[in-house]
């Protein structure tokens, strides 16, 4: 028998047990994927013996997706990440990123592609503590060759972005792990990437903190960003649009997000952070 399934409102979105969720994004697929790995093998010798970190993966992520990438410790989800990341070579297979093949690039041709179509967040920020988070954010946009006025204002412009302009000249000792990690997002688009890779984005965020950098990345998804997602938590992948799941180095399932959490209704329905509320 069929149940009476959850109320539809006007605009699109649907209550589910108080929480807010919208239809998956469409996915662009009349544009040339931003990823498309083929028969992906990474092995790694370790003594005698051969690891097989990756068997024969073959995954294509569409422009403006939202992807998780989850499964168990040692599943091969950071070598697959390292591998799409550019910072490492496959094996076997093929991999092209937004239409580049990147097997056949050399060690500075790999440096300045991932400086222009990619954009790193990672679960520790890594932001440099001697500089404030302008200077972070613009750093870049310093190897991509950008001059330094346009520098300046697409830095401002993304940490307006990201909701942290009254923090441009605050170092990263002087913000919370919430604020680092928003000053790490803007400085991930500043080059206008062609997708987002983030690590474990939230591995060292309360659960409120994360789920106000999910709406953040949300936002920039619904703009147009193409993000992968590293996570353990099984909640942070209900606000993607499509979650893959790692095994044993091989890519064991695949599946859309058909509604999607909505982030920024879930914070609207929690009563004021403290701070904000004083
Ligand atoms: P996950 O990110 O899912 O925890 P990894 O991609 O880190 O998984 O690891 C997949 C497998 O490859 C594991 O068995 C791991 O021990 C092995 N591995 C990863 N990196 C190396 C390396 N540099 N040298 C040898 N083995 C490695």
């Amino acid at each position: 028998m069929s149940s009476p399934g959850p109320a539809v409102h006007t605009n699109g979105q649907v209550h589910t047990n108080g929480i807010v969720r919208a239809p998956a994004a469409e996915r662009d697929d009349a544009r040339p994927p931003v990823i498309q790995v083929t028969d992906l093998v990474k092995d790694y010798a370790r003594g005698s013996n051969v690891v097989h970190a990756l068997r024969a993966v073959t995954l294509r992520v569409q422009p403006g997706e939202f992807v998780t990438v989850m499964g168990p410790s040692g599943s091969g989800k950071s070598t697959f990440m390292n591998l799409v990341g550019c910072l490492d070579r496959p094996t076997s297979g093929s991999f092209l990123l937004d239409g580049v093949d990147v097997p056949s690039l050399n060690r500075s041709q790999l440096a300045d592609l991932r400086n222009h179509k990619l954009g790193f967040i990672f679960q520790g920020f890594n932001l440099l503590p001697r500089m404030n988070a302008l200077e972070n954010v613009m750093l870049p946009m310093v190897y991509a060759g950008v001059s330094g006025n346009i520098r300046r204002q697409r830095g401002h412009a993304a940490l307006e972005a990201v909701g942290l302009e009254d923090r441009a000249h605050h170092r990263p000792n002087e913000m919370s792990g919430g604020q680092q990690q928003r000053v790490a997002i803007a400085r991930a688009l500043v080059n206008a990437p062609s997708l987002i890779l983030a690590d474990e984005p939230t591995g060292n965020l309360d659960s409120r903190t994360s789920v106000e950098i999910m709406a953040i990345l949300q936002r920039l998804n619904r703009a147009g960003a193409t993000i992968v997602l590293v996570t353990h938590e099984p909640d942070i992948a209900t606000y993607s649009s499509r979650t893959v799941l790692f095994k044993d180095g091989t890519l064991v399932s695949d599946q859309p997000n058909r509604l999607i959490v909505v982030a920024s209704d879930t914070i609207a329905g929690w009563p004021a952070r403290e701070e904000e509320a004083a």
